[in-house]
């Protein structure tokens, strides 16, 4: 391998942001990743359908302030720039709900999201389950929603640390996909695809990093990958500060687990026209889903399923998840949603062995560890990715910040 004095670790949105940023700044980097490609959680791709989809993140959260809303228009790719969130609808006790039940379940969703508010920046930290409201008939839909957000179940991720999300704002859906624009900055880099990191070490004034290739020696390095690889221990990392953030504040922010199935239709059912979401419980041994819905020349309806509810399902094997999801379709729009679906394409990232999960998220009475991954000193060993954002974890842009800064950090530090 050629020495660069910036390797970076990991292809996704962090690893990219970081590697363009040292571009423009002049410096020379090298990314080094384990996968056929670029991209990482961010992915569009058919998956054996007619028409490509996002496997990962499909919407530009926090429009207003999100820095790739910019870099998305000068790309060319096509987005929908909503005000509001998309007509939903609910589906529950074998009905569709009534627009006063349909109020109040959203009343409760609001309720549940200022409660998360309130105790944001306090040293009050809880699980999202200790802030829900008694159980009710649109308890579990509440569940099915905040759990998708959050890509984890409600009692294990803490109120504080999810509050510490910052702008709530705007959501709008990447509809050219949101993994094809992340490919798309990729272009240009010196990415080196198939070539998986296994070990970290400081030596004097640098940093080795080992592959199966051989050993780059690098004057700085920024690991982006997800917090459930760092503790897997995929990666060995030489004793120093960087070593005890992985074994002792990881632990506390790991990644949930949340996958999608996507079902491509001959039409959508009339109960969805005009719809962008239907949130659907069965109310039996099956879960409860949340199902997008899109519309145009291939009609698709995408189905999320996360927490204990999606690992459950993986584990089982076969195709679980997607015979779950096809129960959830039928009990909403009748067994002969079977005729209308011309085929499925199911995720795993819970079992992808370079993501192993969703996003991060703290663990409840962890979130000062989170805190602390974040604003730790650990040298010339930088972390970036989702997890390492304080306002904007678990997110795209989030990633990309982080890696951009990291990109900084390393510039004004004279080490490349
Ligand atoms: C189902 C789902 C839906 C989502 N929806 C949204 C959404 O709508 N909007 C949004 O903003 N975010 C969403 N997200 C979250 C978003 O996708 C992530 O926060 C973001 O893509 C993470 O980027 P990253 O660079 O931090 O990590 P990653 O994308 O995980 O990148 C890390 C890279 O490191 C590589 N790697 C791992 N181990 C090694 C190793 N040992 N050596 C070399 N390379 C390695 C991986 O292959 C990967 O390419 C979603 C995620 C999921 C799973």
């Amino acid at each position: 391998m050629t020495d660069a004095p910036v390797v970076i670790v990991g292809a996704g949105a962090a690893g990219i942001g970081a590697a363009r940023r040292l571009m423009g700044l002049g410096i020379a980097s090298i990314v080094l990743e384990a996968t056929a490609r670029a991209g990482g959680r961010a992915l569009t791709a058919s998956g054996g359908l007619s028409r490509r989809w996002d496997h990962g993140a499909h919407w530009l959260h926090s429009a207003a302030t999100n820095p790739l809303v910019p870099l998305a228009r000068t790309m060319g790719a096509t987005f929908t720039e909503e005000d509001e969130g998309p007509p939903f609808r609910l589906w529950a006790s074998g009905r569709f709900a009534d627009q006063a039940e349909m109020h109040r379940a959203r009343s409760e969703l609001e309720r549940l999201s200022d409660a998360i508010e309130t105790i944001a920046g306090t040293k009050r930290d809880v699980a999202v389950a200790d802030l829900m409201a008694e159980p009710g008939p649109w308890s579990q839909l509440v569940r099915t929603v905040f759990n998708t957000l959050a890509g984890e179940d409600a009692d294990k991720v803490s109120a504080s640390g999810y509050g510490d999300y910052a702008d709530w704002g705007l959501d709008w859906p990447v509809d050219s996909g949101y993994g094809a624009l992340i490919e798309k900055l990729a272009e240009g880099l010196d990415i080196r695809l198939g070539t998986p990191v296994t070990g970290i070490r400081e030596v004097s004034a640098g940093v080795d990093v080992v592959t199966p290739f051989g050993t780059q020696r690098a004057r700085a390095v920024i690991v982006t990958v997800s917090t459930n690889v760092l503790s897997s221990g995929a990666i060995r990392f030489g004793p120093g500060a960087a070593a005890d953030v992985v074994a002792g504040l990881i632990p506390d922010m790991p990644c949930g687990a949340y996958e999608k199935v996507a079902f491509e239709l001959t039409e959508l059912p009339g109960e969805l026209n005009g719809i962008g979401f239907c949130t659907i419980d069965p109310g039996n041994a099956d879960f409860a889903v949340e199902t997008e819905v899109i519309s145009g020349a291939v009609p698709m309806l995408i189905t999320h399923l996360a927490g204990d509810a999606a690992r459950t399902l993986i584990d089982r094997g076969g195709d679980a998840l997607a015979a779950n999801a096809r129960a959830c379709l039928r009990a909403a729009f009748g067994s002969g949603i079977d005729r209308q679906i011309k085929g499925h394409a199911t995720t795993r990232w819970t079992k992808d062995p370079w993501v192993r999960g969703s996003y991060s998220h703290a663990k409840p009475g962890r979130a000062a560890a989170r805190r602390a991954a974040i604003a730790a000193e650990t040298g010339r060993i930088l972390f970036a990715g989702e997890a390492f954002s304080s306002g904007w974890q678990a997110t795209v842009h989030g990633a990309w910040q982080t890696g951009q800064d990291r990109a900084d950090q390393i510039a004004l530090s004279g080490w490349a």
